[in-house]
């Protein structure tokens, strides 16, 4: 599509930003809609997170992605955010809503979107257990508590950001064990164990025969596309997937927010699996 004066741009802020995949997930988005529109990758340094949501508001654009470290302070520069991005004190789409500028945090709508579309598991009345208690497990948490799961075992390392994580849905979830995962329908792995190019990348988070016949795996990271933990799972014959539906739904529900149009989800997942096979 031609770029012209009626031509819209949309972005990521975020430091570093140049290796997001958000550029290629939105543009496929946009080709495919046939929305006149481009988004683009802007370096912005800490710190300046207001400036950057100022010059949205001057040049009008659709909307701003957000990846660290401004998903915290960009929530100071919007005019509102949304009820689970306060509750999650972070903020990753920052859209227009007539005249305000508003935040919202679309990973945890974006997990739950994947898990039905891929797996076709739906949280309501299950049990679930999350392994970390960091940004993207705290999301999901509160998704999975808000999608009706009966009860939610957070499984961290460290104390403290494991009652963080509960704190968000203290009615179903509690700080849990390994021992817990053995009955459990779903288990979500948040932490980084297993993910390329780290220490741990040859490692699985906990070990997959303690769990049941039936019980699914999401794993969030999606490089490489099979974790350790997710060969293991499926050499077990049990459901998996990794993190690259989270990935896509969740920029499918902030392409809504940009554009009030429906998101062409294949597209966009067909593009990201494009940018990130080896
Ligand atoms: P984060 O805020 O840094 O949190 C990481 C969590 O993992 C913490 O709870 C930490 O425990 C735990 N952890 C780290 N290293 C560990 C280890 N060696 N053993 C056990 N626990 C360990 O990170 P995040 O942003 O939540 O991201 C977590 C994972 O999700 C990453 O793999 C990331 O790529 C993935 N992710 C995927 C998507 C997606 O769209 N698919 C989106 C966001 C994140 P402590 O609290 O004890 O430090």
């Amino acid at each position: 599509m031609v770029i012209s004066g009626h031509t819209r741009l949309a972005g990521v802020i975020g430091s570093p930003v140049r290796h997001s995949l958000s550029p290629t997930i939105h543009n496929a988005g946009f080709a495919a809609a046939e929305i006149d529109a481009r988004f683009v990758a802007f370096p912005v340094e800490a710190g300046h997170a207001a400036e950057a949501i100022d010059a949205m508001r001057t040049f009008d654009l659709l909307g701003l992605s957000v990846t660290m470290p401004h998903k915290e302070a960009v929530i100071a520069a919007c005019d509102r955010v949304t009820e689970r991005a306060r509750a999650l004190g972070s903020v990753n789409c920052i859209f227009r809503d007539g005249s305000d500028v508003v935040g919202d945090s679309t990973d945890g709508a974006g997990f739950i979107k994947g898990l039905q579309s891929e797996l076709g598991f739906d949280p309501s009345g299950t049990r679930c257990a999350v392994i970390g208690a960091g940004g993207a497990a705290r999301a999901v948490v509160l998704a999975l508590a808000d999608a009706g799961a009966q009860r939610i075992e957070v499984i961290n390392r460290s104390a403290d950001r494991g009652d963080v994580a509960v704190a968000l849905a203290p009615s179903v979830a509690r700080r849990g064990n390994v021992a817990d995962l053995g009955a459990v329908d779903l288990v979500v792995n948040a932490t980084p164990v297993g993910m390329a190019d780290t220490p741990h990348s040859a490692a699985a988070p906990f070990d997959v025969s303690v769990l049941s016949k039936g019980t699914v795996v999401s794993d969030l990271i999606y490089h490489p596309s099979e974790t350790p933990l997710l060969a293991q799972v499926r050499a077990r014959g049990l459901g998996n997937q990794n993190g690259l539906a989270m990935l896509v739904f969740q920029a499918a529900v902030a392409f809504e927010h940009f554009t009030d149009s429906a998101a062409p989800v294949d597209a966009m997942m067909s593009a990201a699996r494009k940018a990130i096979a080896p």
